[in-house]
């Protein structure tokens, strides 16, 4: 057991074998704010031993989330410290001096079993009553002297773990399982180090653990079956065993294991649909972990704080995607305006060339058929000119920031995420031209007895009245009293005009939308709308 004055260090150590996925993330999270929490120091170490799998492009993936979530790492890569390298694949010296620490206490032996030979034997006890328990440890038995001179001559061979004959049961602390015992009998002499050379996963983190000073060891529970092996392997190096932490499972919504199938999965994947990270940390913390079961917005810094290993729990934790987009909108709506302009920048971009490359006059956009995308549009990403366009008005928004922060109100009140962005707020970006929902068209324009016409007349006349200012209160108090003299209700009055102009029923507020446009553009919109669709 962990002495409590001994200072907490604990690590993250992923195998950069794909991206950082919640269910990684979240066991960062976990290392890290409770390092925080309690004074202690988080250790960021690289698990790149699988030569097949492991790339330095999955690492510099991994390197880039972890930085966006904002969980520093007091030591790892990039910022070095006392116990690097913080690479496996650069510890191999560190593995090989511990292996020869247990032969020299009798721990190790050499196995000269070939792979044909192990497979018999596993399909010969596997036939029997009682099953396959394990390597039968015929070379355990190999005098010490034959042995070495098997290997001398280049005999290929294993390494495996001498576990104890009179071991009792393995024991270990979990602090959500409670404590753990497995019995000792069913432990193999595990293999240590390969015949290509190479250390195993179970002895390379150990060792890590070791020289790295871990206190805990918090991750996923799917290593939970790892560790009665790591613990005679501490054992056998003379080691204290830390404490560990096992953490639940990540369901999807219908109970199986959280995939690719129930959406974005990796923290890139969120960054790119415009989630906070400031939110994804708070909602993955809250995935295995309470404060007090009840509070939901618990921002990184007070995680630091209050993070505690005695809250995590043990169920299964259920990804709650409707939940999620509500935390992003909490968070969404906390940024000033001049940090969301520079949050949103990509996808402001993205509303301003989508909306100017729609045409002058009526374009209808037919209602999607109930839960099929949109019809894709006639300028994106990938086509000619796309980049150059984006970029542009990527340099638009940088020389004036402030221009873009009187978009914040419009939409701030109903975003969940930062990508609604292109979609909510193109039209202003429209100019001379409309995209008309044909639904709200069916619905506000041409609605039996709905005075359609009458009310964008109206309407057209107050915004082009130039005694009336170009400022949302002063135009809707203007249409608004010319509604009355026409005995129009207000809902018959506006709505047209908000199809007109903003191209469906549900756009943001529609004066604080028209005071930011041209007034040009907005009177070309109703003359297009009311000749074409209505041929007025
Ligand atoms: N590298 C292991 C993984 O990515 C983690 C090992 C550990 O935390 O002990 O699953």
């Amino acid at each position: 057991m962990t002495d409590t004055a001994t200072p907490v260090r604990v690590r993250f150590a992923p195998s950069p074998t794909g991206k950082l996925h919640v269910g990684g993330a979240r066991t960062a999270i976990y290392n890290w704010a409770f390092a925080r929490a309690m004074g202690g120091t988080f250790v960021l170490r690289i698990e790149d031993t699988d030569p097949e799998r492991s790339t330095q492009e999955n690492t510099d993936i991994i390197l880039r989330a972890m930085e966006w979530l904002g969980l520093d790492w007091d030591e790892g890569p990039g910022v070095g410290g006392a116990c690097g390298p913080y690479f496996q694949t650069q510890r191999t010296d560190t593995y090989e001096a511990a292996l020869q620490r247990l032969i020299e206490a009798d721990a190790a032996y050499p196995c000269f079993c070939t792979k044909e030979e192990l497979d018999e034997k596993r399909r010969r006890a596997e036939a029997e009553e009682g099953g396959y328990a394990g390597y039968d440890r015929t070379c355990r038995g190999i005098d010490p002297a034959e042995a070495r001179a098997r290997i001398e001559a280049g005999e290929p061979h294993v390494w495996r773990l001498k576990v104890p004959e009179d071991h009792g049961p393995v024991e270990f602390e979990d602090v959500v399982y409670g404590h753990m015992t497995f019995p000792a009998d069913v432990m193999d002499d595990m293999i240590l180090k390969r015949t290509d050379g190479t250390f195993t996963y179970n002895f390379a983190v150990v060792c890590d653990d070791i020289n790295m000073a871990m206190t805990h060891v918090i991750r996923g529970d799917d290593h939970l079956s790892n560790t009665p092996r790591q613990v005679l392997i501490y054992e056998a190096l003379g080691a204290t065993v830390p404490l560990f932490a096992h953490l639940p499972m990540i369901l999807g919504p219908d109970g199986h294991k959280l995939s690719k199938r129930h959406g974005a999965t990796s923290v890139e994947q969120f960054r790119d649909e415009g989630y906070r990270p400031e939110a994804l940390v708070n909602f993955l913390a809250l995935l295995g972990w309470s404060l007090d079961g009840e509070t939901t917005v618990i921002p990184p810094e007070e995680l630091c704080r209050v993070f505690s290993l005695d809250r995590i729990s043990k169920k299964h934790a259920v990804f709650d995607q409707t939940k999620l987009d509500w935390m992003n909108g909490v968070y969404l709506r906390e940024m000033t305006p001049a940090a969301w302009v520079e949050a949103a920048r990509p996808w402001l971009a993205e509303a301003v060339v989508t909306g100017a490359s729609v045409d002058d006059g009526v374009t209808m956009v037919p209602a999607p058929e109930p839960g099929a995308e949109p019809a894709p549009r006639d300028f994106g990403p990938g086509d000619e000119g796309w980049d150059e366009a984006l970029a542009a008005a990527l340099a638009d928004i940088d020389a004036d920031p402030a221009a873009y922060e009187r978009l914040y109100p419009l939409v701030i009140e109903r975003l969940a995420r930062l990508d609604e962005i292109p979609a909510k707020l193109e039209f202003l970006f429209w100019g001379a031209g409309v995209r008309l929902d044909e639904k709200s068209v069916k619905k506000v324009l041409l609605k039996e007895g709905a005075r359609a016409d009458e009310a964008l007349a109206a309407c057209r006349a107050v915004l082009a009245d130039e005694s009336v200012p170009w400022e949302a209160a002063a135009m809707e108090a203007a249409c608004r009293a010319r509604g009355e003299e026409l005995d129009m209700k207000v809902k018959n009055l506006l709505q047209p005009l908000r199809v007109a102009v903003c191209g469906n029923m549900v756009s943001p507020p529609l004066f604080e939308s028209i005071e930011l446009m041209d007034p040009d553009d907005v009177l070309a919109r109703i003359d297009a709308v009311a000749a074409e669709v209505l041929g007025a």
